[in-house]
């Protein structure tokens, strides 16, 4: 999308307000921040705004994808994920769509353009992901039909109830303020449209002795925290929004097709015969994968 097709969807970050195109930057209309746009992508956040949780993270995934190989060939778990999030009845009624934390790959962006053609929007605090993002859907094609902006995800720089469907893909964990977050994605959705998040399960669900592995990835990743379902349903239905559909994936089952996987022993059909047998409603699973539906225009 160009910039000016991006105006229509976006405001202040900091004070919902009209953003005004200037010469390559994008002024406030109202509380006077600037916000720079750099390679096409609009920065629609301001570095002192950020919290000391969201520096450090900006650092280490800027850090991680300056690295990243710009190439775009889904591994079977991406497959996957998006099956987990495209595959339900309410797909037809979508035409806008968000991803939150869409990373370099961006292939939650990419494909609900190439297999639904929603408009889709992908965001991150990281630039550098950003930046790659767009040059991936730039090279494939789907300019008109995307758009990626760098943001903070507890300040979504968006219109309220624009949105059919909004994806958080392991993102809440990651921030200091996962309400903040919540509460804006909700203001975004439009009225009866759904959310889906994917998060950490919580450690009580799962099998004891993957604790010291789990603690291991959150001390290395910068999870703040884990959910149970009950948990997630509270944060959500304070905030309007009622659960329509849930699972969890990664039980025993999974380890042993990951190492089966690594081994080049399964391929094709097999991996999906296991993929299947994975995801399910038993709450052992290492992710909870949640949908909610919101009720009414906040
Ligand atoms: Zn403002």
């Amino acid at each position: 999308m160009t910039i000016k097709n991006i105006l229509k969807f976006i405001v202040c970050p900091y004070c919902h307000k009209k953003l005004l195109l200037r010469s390559q930057q994008l002024n406030c209309s109202s509380c006077k921040n600037i916000f720079p746009i750099i390679k096409g992508v609009p920065i629609l956040l301001k570095k002192n705004k950020l919290n000391k949780q969201e520096i450090k993270q900006q650092e280490k995934f800027d850090y991680y994808y300056r690295q990243y190989p710009l190439t775009y060939n889904l591994e079977y778990w991406q497959q996957s994920m998006l099956k987990r999030i495209f595959n339900h009845s309410f797909k037809r009624n979508i035409k806008t769509y968000l991803d939150i934390g869409c990373g370099a790959i961006c292939y939650t962006t990419i494909e609900a353009v190439k297999r639904n053609n929603w408009l889709s929007f992908g965001v991150d605090i990281s630039l550098e992901a950003v930046i790659k993002a767009k040059l991936l859907a730039r090279k494939k094609g789907l300019d008109d039909k995307t758009a990626f902006l760098v943001c903070s995800a507890e300040h979504l720089p968006f219109k309220n109830n624009i949105f059919d469907y909004i994806s958080a893909v392991s993102v809440l964990e990651h921030l200091a303020n996962d309400k903040k977050l919540v509460n804006d994605a909700v203001r975004v959705l439009n009225k009866k449209s759904y959310l889906y998040i994917c998060v950490p399960n919580a450690y009580k669900n799962i099998w004891p002795f993957l604790w010291p592995f789990y603690w291991l990835g959150d001390f290395r990743m910068g999870h703040q925290r884990h959910y149970s379902l009950k948990n997630l349903n509270k944060i959500m239905e304070k905030r309007g929004c009622k659960l329509i559909k849930y699972f969890y994936n990664g039980h025993l089952i999974k380890l042993v097709q990951l190492l089966l996987e690594k081994l080049h022993l399964l391929k094709g059909k097999q991996w999906w015969q296991w993929e299947k047998k994975d995801i399910n409603l038993n709450p052992k699973g290492l992710q909870l994968n949640a949908i909610y539906q919101k009720k009414q225009v906040l």
